[in-house]
């Protein structure tokens, strides 16, 4: 008989050093607990992560995502102050650019209100307005989205957009810089991180986790686990012997982001980042004078779920890359194309209502941090207050009966002083009504 060597004993330990398991990390690790993250790839925020488009952004339909994000702002912003100092290896940067919202105006209704309660800048922009200040956009109304090989693609604006605009909107400029950022703060409060190193088994006993088998082998005992294993998260519940008790699952979705060169009027103040419902992209300004493109799941688009998060394909394809490019060329009459498709491929975790899961597991002692729906890049600073809170508000030995009932409905954002509602995020909850990435 083989004999596994335990190799770790900590308080916690983290699946997965993406943004999440990273921000969840400093946060405990940061309050006294001994953590260990693990990571079958080779650094922090190599996952999913390294892909983000990083946008932040406040047009939300839920309050509180707009909240949670309000909140996360805030630390990204103040960056040293958030991680506690300057990582040697360098400190991202947050780039505002604005972020604008296009459709009628009677469709803004809900988001406007959610702003203003939230005292976030806003302004509606009439289509006139647009032109002036956004010189390379074009306000037409063109949609519904259709395909390439739909001829409604190349139909004639058939009216105008307005635009809700938010001026402090912007993305972070390297976003797996993030996830080492938030490594190197954990670590100078004793969190310990191991890469190549997969977790095959989760170790139960009566109903509480006892720790984790990595596919060396070797165990790691602790008491509490969080799941923050990003597209591979289901999968990971799926370990722990959990996934078919929650209502709420996620599964790893294919997408695609594309680079172009902006077209001239498209720089410094006059460039934003653009949420296009009506043509089903999104776009920002990139550095090196590009704009960054990706889509926003119009229902003419085939969503390309994937079985293996593992066996994941990067390249991105032609059909995707034409139909993204050439939506935003409609947008933007100036947009030089490319020859060839440049840009990559990547998975989001979704769950049904494109909400993160962060709650509690269906086992003692799991916490889950979970199914990000493709936006919670921008949240992750406040994510992980909430899994520290969850964790500090849930004594481990609970049987399973305490486990199923809600005890703790709401939670305080730290900077803004929000009451979220964690129902919201519940891995039994109804499935809100949102069917895209924009929530
Ligand atoms: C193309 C793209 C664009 C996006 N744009 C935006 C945006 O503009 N704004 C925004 O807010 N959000 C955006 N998102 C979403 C955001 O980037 C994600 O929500 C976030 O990065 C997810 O982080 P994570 O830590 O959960 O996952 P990941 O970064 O994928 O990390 C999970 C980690 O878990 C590890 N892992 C999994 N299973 C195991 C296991 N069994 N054992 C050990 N390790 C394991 C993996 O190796 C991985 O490193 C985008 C996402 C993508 C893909």
């Amino acid at each position: 008989m083989t004999r596994r060597s335990v190799t770790g004993e900590a308080d916690v330990v983290v699946v997965g050093a993406g943004i999440i398991g990273c921000s969840v990390a400093y946060r405990l690790s940061r309050s006294g607990r001994s953590v260990i993250v693990v990571d079958a790839g080779p650094c922090a925020g190599a996952g999913s992560t390294s892909a983000s488009s990083a946008i932040v952004r406040f047009h939300y339909t839920l309050s509180d995502n707009v909240a949670l994000a309000w909140d996360s702002y805030q630390a990204w912003t103040d960056w040293a102050n958030e991680i506690g100092g300057t990582d040697p290896d360098g400190m991202v940067e947050y780039r505002t650019t604005g972020g604008i919202l296009l459709g009628p105006p009677d469709e803004f209704d809900l988001m406007v209100t959610n702003l203003t309660a939230l005292g976030i800048d806003h302004e509606v922009l009439s289509p006139a307005q647009i032109r002036t200040r956004f010189p390379a956009i074009d306000p037409s109304r063109f949609g519904p989205p259709a395909r390439l090989d739909d001829p409604g693609f190349f139909r004639d604006g058939w009216g105008e957009l307005y635009g809700l605009f938010t001026p402090d909107a912007g993305y972070i400029n390297d976003p797996q810089l993030a996830a080492h950022n938030y490594q190197w703060a954990a670590q100078r409060h004793g969190a310990e991180f191991r890469y190549h190193s997969r977790v095959v088994d989760v170790a139960t006993s009566d109903g509480h986790v006892e720790g984790v088998t990595l596919a060396d082998g070797s165990d790691i005992h602790a008491p509490i686990l969080v799941n923050a294993a990003g597209p591979a998260s289901d999968q990971f519940n799926e370990l722990a012997g959990v996934a078919h008790r929650h209502t709420i699952r996620s599964r790893p979705l294919r997408t695609e982001t594309h680079v172009a060169p902006a077209p001239p009027e498209f720089s410094d103040s006059q460039a934003t980042f653009v949420f296009d419902p009506d043509l089903g992209s999104a776009f920002r300004p990139e550095i090196g004078g590009l704009v960054h493109v990706s889509n926003i799941e119009p229902a003419c688009d085939e969503l390309v779920w994937v079985d293996d998060p593992w066996r994941e394909d990067h390249l991105p394809t032609v059909e995707a890359f034409e139909t993204q490019v050439l939506r935003v060329a409609r947008r933007m009459p100036e947009l030089p194309i490319p020859h060839r498709p440049s840009g990559l491929a990547a998975l989001y975790d979704v769950t049904p209502d494109w909400n993160p899961i962060l709650d509690r597991g269906a086992i003692d002692g799991l916490f889950l941090a979970c199914g990000t729906s493709g936006n919670s890049f921008k949240t992750a600073p406040t994510i992980g207050h909430i899994i520290k809170s969850l964790i500090d508000r849930s004594p481990l030995g609970s049987d399973a009966a305490t486990r199923e009932r809600r005890p703790e409905a709401t939670f305080t954002t730290p900077r803004t002083g929000s009451r979220i509602d964690l129902g919201h995020y519940s891995r039994n909850r109804k499935p809100g009504p949102a069917t895209s990435v924009i929530a």
